[in-house]
């Protein structure tokens, strides 16, 4: 086998085993606990973008989060994927919590707005994210900054992506026998927060909807390891 760690995939791999032997060390019942199953309290449905891993930016751990993302976080109502998503994470995982996420300097966003041809399938995908901009054409054309547009029509993005959600048999079950709570938020690439844009079930909250997870108020303790990243690979310097 290659040892390049030059190579991505390979270096990848060298960073999965630092990891997980950073965590076992840190605290040995994590993976036993984990591989024990799932309780998530969080669904989260946000954009497929390398920029935004919802357990990351978040700063939660594996278990804490159930995810669907897509290109340009677009939730549409006889979208199969992302309606199975939301039917086990709410009916039988039962969360607290569903996330919608939109961030700052999407892709898709600026495709829309765009209005160019992006080619074969995806130009079909963000046609939701095109009537949005359609709808919201003069509003948008009034914004100059660029940066500033494609916020904005992130923001609509998700305030219909919400419309969605609440519309959704499923969801407005759960809402009323349970309390489940529908969010509509921002991620801020540039300044790593994100932001409730209360849409949904909530009201904007500065500390935006925490807690109730497998490890909710709970502080590991571990053994101190640092995670060490070099050129030739990933690895934990235990003391
Ligand atoms: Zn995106």
């Amino acid at each position: 086998m290659s040892q390049d760690t030059r190579d991505p995939f390979t270096y990848a791999l060298s960073s999965n085993s630092a990891w997980a032997g950073y965590k076992s060390h840190q605290n040995p019942d994590f993976f036993p606990r984990l591989a024990s199953g799932q309780s998530p309290s969080i669904l989260w449905l946000g954009c497929s973008d390398s920029r935004c891993p919802e357990t990351t930016i978040l700063g939660l751990q594996p278990g804490d989060i159930f995810v669907h993302r897509n290109i340009a976080n677009i939730i549409s109502p006889t979208d199969i994927n992302t309606s199975a998503v939301i039917e086990y994470a709410v009916a039988f995982l039962k969360v607290k919590h569903v996330v919608l996420c939109g961030h700052s300097a999407c892709g898709g966003a600026a495709a829309a707005l765009g209005d160019a041809r992006v080619g074969g399938v995806l130009d079909t995908w963000l046609t939701p994210l095109k009537a949005v901009r359609n709808a919201h054409a003069d509003e948008l054309a009034a914004i100059r900054d660029d940066k500033a547009r494609a916020v904005r029509i992130a923001e609509l993005n998700v305030e219909a992506g919400v419309k969605v959600l609440m519309a959704n048999v499923v969801i407005q079950d759960h809402i009323k026998e349970r309390g489940l709570q529908v969010h509509g938020t921002l991620f801020d690439i540039g300044s790593g927060r994100v932001r409730d844009l209360g849409h949904g079930t909530g009201k904007p909250r500065a500390a935006a909807f925490g807690g109730g997870g497998a490890g909710d108020g709970e502080v590991i303790r571990g053994r101190h390891a640092t995670l060490v990243f070099r050129s030739e690979g990933a690895g934990m310097q235990a003391r």
